[in-house]
Parts: C-alpha cells; sequence; structure tokens
C-alpha cells in the first residue's frame, strides 16, 4: 500500500490542522516541508516518526517535502551517515523528488548574513572562552553578564570575521555572537554563538572553510532559503524557536516559516539517542548499525519489519504535544498486524526432537497439502513431504504429561497438522536420561488429520519431515535492554542495563525444504513459532539464516499453549 491511501483518512493531529487551516486561509498556497538529519550517525525509529510526518504532511497535500543534511558539524558527520539517511528514507517509502540539499550550500549566503547582522549591529566577535561565555550566561534566575567585547565597533567586527573566515585566528580564540540580550528570561537569547572556528575538513566543502554557523543559525536561514512553509521539529527546540524568529526577523528575510514543535517519540526498553546507538556500535555490544536488535532504520529493515508496518506504527502514535513514552509492544504489534495478514504460514522446528513412526513404509514420501494461511484462501496451498522419520519440536513431548497437556506423551495421540494422526508409543533416551527419540504409530486412516470413526483429538502440532528438511541457523532476539528505561538512570549508564540474552543463535533448526529458495523480500510465519525472514548478512548461497521477527499471538497459537 502507498504511503498517501495510508495517511489519507485520518483525524487531523494539531499539525495538520495548522496546515489545513493556512491553506483554507489562503496564508499558503502550497506548502512546503522538510527532514532535515545531521549525517552524524544512522536513522532511528524517532526519525521515522519526523518523517512519517514531514513527508507524510507532503503527500496528504500534493506538496513537496526537503530532505536537507544539516551538516554544520564536520567533526562527527560523514558520506556514509548521508548516503544511509537517504536509503532509508526511500525505504520507508517517501521521495524527495527534485529537493535533496545540504545546509553546506548555503555556507557562502549564511556568511554573507552573519555579515548583514554585524553591519546591523546585531552581532559581534567575542574573545570570551567557552567557559567564560558559560559563566557570564548567568541562570534562570540571575540576568547574564555583557560580554566586555560586546560594543566593539561594527568595523572593527567586520574586520576580526574577516580573519576569522580567512584562518587568520587559531580555533577557539574567538567566536561570532548574536547581541540580542544577556537579561532575557529565555536563555538561549542571551548572545548565543553563531559561528565559530573549526579547523577540521568537511565531507563536503573540504577544507574550504575554518570557520562553521551554528545549528540555530543555519537551520532558520536554511529553511528560510528553501521556502519551507512549516519547520516541524521536536519539543527539546521549543525555546530555540525565539532565537528562530529573532535571526529571521532581525535580517527581514523574504519569508519567514514557521516553527511548531510536537512531541519526540520514546520507547521503552531501547535507546534513541544516535550518539548513544553510536556507543553501542563502535563499543561492539552489537555487530552493527543494522544489528537486527537495534531500533535503528536498518536494524528494522533487517530484522524483518516492513516500511508499511513502521508507517502504521507512526500513524498509531499520533503527534501531540506532551512527552509520553510509547510501549515498545506498541511496535511489535504493528509488524505483527502487517504479518498476520500478509505473511504465509510454514513448518519450521526450531528445537528438534525425531520420530520415528514404525508402521509406516520405509521409503515412501507423501507430499502432504498444506494451506498458505488459514484465513486467507488466496494465499493458496503448497505441497510438504511427509516421511516415516520426522522432526516435532521437543517441547511437545512430556514424559510426565498433566491430563490438560494436549499433545505427545506415551500412550497418547496428537495431530500432526495437515498430515495424520499419530499415537506415542515409546521413548528413547541417551545416556544422560534426555529423551532424544520417539517411536509413534500413524493411523494410515486419517490422512489430512481427521480421524476415521470421529474421535476428537485435542492438540495439534507443526513437524517436518527429516530426510527432506532445511537444516540451518536461525536467530530469537529479545529487548536489547533489560530496563524498562535504560538511559534515565543518573547514576549509571545505559550499557549497564544491556540484556545478556537478547540474541539467542539456534544452530540445528529443521525447517520444511521450500524454504531454501527464500529470498530477502520474504516473510513467513513459522506456525507456532512467530514470523521470520532470512538475514541478509548471515544468509551465504544454499544456507539461509532466519531472523525471528516477533513472536506470534494468535488463536493457532493459543489452542496450543503450554499448560
Ligand atoms: P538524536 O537525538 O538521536 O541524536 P537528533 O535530533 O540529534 O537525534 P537529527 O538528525 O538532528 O537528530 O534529527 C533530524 C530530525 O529528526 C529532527 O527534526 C529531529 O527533531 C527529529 N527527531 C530526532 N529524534 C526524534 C524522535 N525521537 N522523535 C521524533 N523526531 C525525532
Ligand atoms: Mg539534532
Amino acid at each position: 500500500m502507498t504511503a498517501e491511501k495510508e495517511t489519507a483518512t485520518k483525524p487531523l493531529d494539531f499539525i495538520r490542522q495548522i496546515i489545513a487551516e493556512d491553506l483554507a486561509s489562503g496564508k499558503h498556497q502550497t506548502i512546503v516541508t522538510r527532514f532535515p538529519p545531521e549525517p552524524n550517525g544512522f536513522l532511528h525509529i524517532g526519525h521515522a516518526k519526523s518523517i512519517c510526518l514531514n513527508f507524510g504532511v507532503a503527500v496528504e497535500n500534493n506538496a513537496t517535502c526537503h530532505l536537507r543534511f544539516d551538516d554544520t558539524n564536520p567533526g562527527k558527520e560523514s558520506t556514509e551517515y548521508v548516503e544511509s539517511i537517504q536509503r532509508d528514507v526511500r525505504w520507508l517509502g517517501f521521495d524527495w523528488g527534485s529537493h535533496l540539499y545540504y545546509a553546506s550550500d548555503y555556507f557562502d549566503q549564511l556568511h554573507d548574513f552573519a555579515v548583514d547582522l554585524i553591519n546591523k549591529g546585531k552581532a559581534y566577535v567575542c574573545h570570551l572562552s567557552g567557559g567564560e561565555i558559560r559563566e557570564h550566561r548567568g541562570t534562570l534566575t540571575e540576568p547574564g553578564k555583557e560580554s566586555p567585547y560586546r560594543n566593539r565597533s561594527i568595523e572593527e567586527n567586520l574586520a576580526i570575521f574577516a580573519q576569522m573566515k580567512n584562518g587568520e585566528i587559531e580555533e577557539g580564540a574567538c567566536v561570532l555572537r548574536a547581541k540580542i540580550d544577556m537579561a532575557s528570561p529565555n536563555i538561549i537569547l542571551r548572545d548565543p554563538v553563531l559561528y565559530r572556528i573549526m579547523n577540521t575538513s568537511h565531507h563536503r566543502t573540504g577544507d574550504q572553510w575554518c570557520i562553521y554557523p551554528m545549528y540555530d543559525f543555519t537551520h532558520c536561514l536554511s529553511d528560510m532559503l528553501e521556502k519551507i512553509t512549516h519547520s516541524l521539529c521536536t519539543l527539546e527546540f521549543e525555546n530555540n524557536r525565539a532565537l528562530y524568529d529573532w535571526v529571521l526577523d532581525t535580517l527581514a528575510t523574504p519569508n519567514h516559516p514557521r516553527q511548531i514543535e510536537f512531541a519526540r517519540l520514546n520507547i521503552n526498553y531501547t535507546v534513541t539517542s544516535k550518539r548513544k546507538l553510536l556507543q553501542l556500535v563502535t563499543e561492539g555490544h552489537v555487530s552493527g548499525w543494522d544489528d537486527p536488535r537495534m531500533l535503528t532504520i536498518s536494524g528494522l529493515r533487517r530484522r524483518g519489519y516492513t516500511p508499511a508496518s513502521i508507517r502504521s506504527f507512526c500513524a498509531t502514535i499520533g503527534i501531540g504535544k506532551r512527552e509520553s513514552w510509547i510501549d515498545m509492544g506498541v511496535l511489535e504489534n504493528a509488524i505483527r498486524d502487517d504479518l498476520n495478514q500478509n505473511a504465509p504460514r510454514v513448518f519450521g522446528v526450531l528445537d528438534p526432537l525425531k520420530v520415528v513412526l514404525t508402521n509406516y513404509p520405509e521409503n515412501l514420501t507423501e507430499e502432504m497439502v498444506a494451506q498458505n494461511h488459514p484465513q486467507i484462501p488466496e494465499l493458496g496451498e503448497r505441497t510438504v513431504p511427509f516421511s516415516r522419520e520426522i522432526y516435532i519440536e521437543a517441547s511437545d513431548f512430556m514424559e510426565d504429561a498433566p491430563k490438560k497437556f494436549f499433545r505427545l506423551s506415551v500412550g497418547r495421540e496428537v495431530r500432526l497438522r495437515y498430515a495424520y494422526l499419530i499415537t506415542c508409543q515409546e521413548m528413547i533416551k541417551d545416556d544422560q536420561g534426555k529423551v532424544v527419540e520417539l517411536r509413534c504409530t500413524y493411523d494410515p486412516e486419517s490422512k489430512g488429520g481427521t480421524a476415521p470413526d470421529g474421535r476428537k483429538v485435542k492438540g495439534t502440532i507443526h513437524w517436518v519431515s527429516a530426510p527432506h528438511a532445511l537444516r540451518t541457523e536461525v536467530r530469537l532476539y529479545d529487548r536489547l535492554f533489560t530496563a524498562e528505561y535504560p538511559d534515565m538512570d543518573k547514576d549509571r549508564s545505559f550499557k549497564e542495563f544491556l540484556n545478556p540474552t537478547s540474541l539467542t543463535i539456534l544452530q540445528d533448526c529443521m525447517l520444511e525444504p521450500g524454504l531454501l529458495n527464500t529470498t530477502n523480500e520474504d516473510r513467513f510465519q513459522f506456525e507456532r513459532q512467530g514470523y521470520f525472514c532470512l538475514d541478509t548478512v548471515e544468509s551465504a548461497p544454499g544456507r539461509p539464516v532466519f531472523n525471528r521477527i516477533v513472536t506470534l499471538r494468535d488463536s493457532w497459537a493459543k489452542l496450543n499453549e503450554p499448560v
């Protein structure tokens, strides 16, 4: 389904209402939004919320959304990140058309705007150190102190700013500051820094610049230059709005985008901060940005999440003004809902126990007809080979089974889904007393799983024919953190809450043979085990490795739940 169809019928959130009003009143003929990532890491699920909002609003209004890289921090940014971000936005189903921009493309213009501010007497070069600037800033209850450099002449400011630009002043010796109000109740307006000297190469402009503009100066002007109408950002920028407006008002720019803040996405049992995700990657706590346990877009993609499920998740959580926490289960439900509708069912035995059907012919293979989706007949049927030796889940047998255990135990009968009724006659143990094999008999009259005499057999289990099985690796995932709010403990690092069992690798799973031909786009329900897909990194030709995307919760699973 396209992003367009999904969003068209939703009730309007407060941002969409503002936009609708601005269009209705004629304030804007068309709207322009932007998604402005800094290319200093991979995108995460929080960014997906912002992407779905900015691009979603554009799609709904037949308008454009720009992708703009906010690349003003050369030390931390790279082309690798630029590429991954484009890949992720596209994968999510959105398109910026020809509107790909970089703040670094505006460095010349931004510099000229800074010179304008100096000429207006609204910016000055300040030689206080970083620490001194902080000390002068004051607190919420006390006004700040003016810098001794605040009232130098426009000519002097222009001359020193030119020296800064020309590389004649060493890094850290001075900055350009806006001249606003050191007593403002909004601390951000207490003469914020606009430019600093950095002798660092930029991934796009190389060594052309040794001064780089700050976020607050860059962002509003980039929005203005691109004629953005609504600049949507997260709540932590609420106080920055006054500076956003001050810069544009003071420069009397031809247009003035409106900044609107919304609550960022917080999900429990995870961290959504690029800085922290980067630590997990560089310190080797995960295998990379695309580790299937990471809530990065690339991690979710590798895990098997569909773009539609992530868009649907973002639509479910909505856009609001108040900070809140979303339960990880909401995200899991989004992919579960999608796959429950769309994923074909197959058989995969994760913890195999061999069963020999003693009265089944030695060399016979039957092709059993299995439905691909019990509720959606259009998904068709497939055949699954059946033979004298099969594997079942070890947990489907119990030696001392309670009465309500409706699966196998010596003397009990169970249905092999789409095959036969079998009765366990004998268990075989190894030296340690572990059950390693079952001897069962099958009822030849029960093909398809129905007893000829109408006797009731309650339990139904899945199976895979042993000689035909695809023996391979399956990876199960749990939450990456054991604490609900891993980065909220002031005294402990979020890394102390890493879940030591978040990855389980099962080496000898037995899957129905058709799964050998799985492609990267395929997703399956392994009946009773959850939803699975190919792991694009671990798989090799002829040796597919599967990821569990999410566990299962449907009636068929419940029917057979352990007692
Ligand atoms: P992080 O905090 O992970 O470093 P960031 O805000 O520094 O993220 P940017 O690249 O600046 O990362 O973000 C691009 C856009 O995505 C911004 O408009 C930002 O507001 C938005 N965004 C980032 N995190 C979230 C989130 N958790 N929920 C909603 N929007 C977010
Ligand atoms: Mg940011």
